[in-house]
């Protein structure tokens, strides 16, 4: 019998921290652009090091998985909170999911999780704050006025007040 191979997805979070020597054993993939937001010097350091050690890959996800991560992140009403970097990420674990593997996305980042769990992926929450996969809505502040979509934040049909995202449906997480 063999087994599925197993690889985490790092989101910035994960390479800031030290998070990676918890799972030394480990593979991990990110995407160029969130290597490129390691600033500071010891987490370049770390990140140098996974890499010249064969444990951390950089990967470009193609654009068929891009598009598949926007739909799902539009249908949930996560988009317009998830940045370019965030889409790229989910990208690249949807396409090693295809490709076989078991994937672990690992980020503090809710909108990024919530969609990652959407997509059938198991997550690893760096601030330990995600309990339930949610859907988002609009709903009106002024007037109540609901909608079960958030494509994007807009203005109220009936009052023209900016409307704010809430939770249309929650789901508590196993
Ligand atoms: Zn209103």
């Amino acid at each position: 019998m063999t087994t599925m191979p197993r690889v985490y997805v790092l989101d910035t979070g994960a390479l800031l921290s030290t998070w990676t020597r918890k799972n030394p054993d480990s593979d991990f993939v990110t995407v160029p652009a969130v290597l490129n937001e390691l600033h500071n010097r010891p987490s370049q350091r770390r990140a140098e090091t996974l890499i010249s050690t064969g444990r951390l890959r950089e990967e470009v996800p193609e654009s068929l998985h891009v598009a598949k991560v926007k739909e799902t992140a539009h249908s949930t009403g996560d988009l317009h909170a998830l940045s370019d970097n965030d889409i790229q990420l989910l990208a690249l674990a949807l396409s090693k999911k295809e490709s076989g593997f078991t994937v672990i996305v690992v980020s503090g980042d809710l909108s990024l999780l919530n969609t990652a769990s959407f997509m059938g992926l198991t997550v690893v929450d760096l601030g330990l704050r995600m309990t339930q996969q949610v859907t988002w809505g609009l709903r009106c502040p002024a007037c109540g006025h609901t909608e079960n979509r958030a494509a994007d934040e807009r203005e109220c049909p009936v009052c023209g007040t900016v409307m704010r995202r809430w939770a249309v449906k929650e789901r508590r997480m196993a």
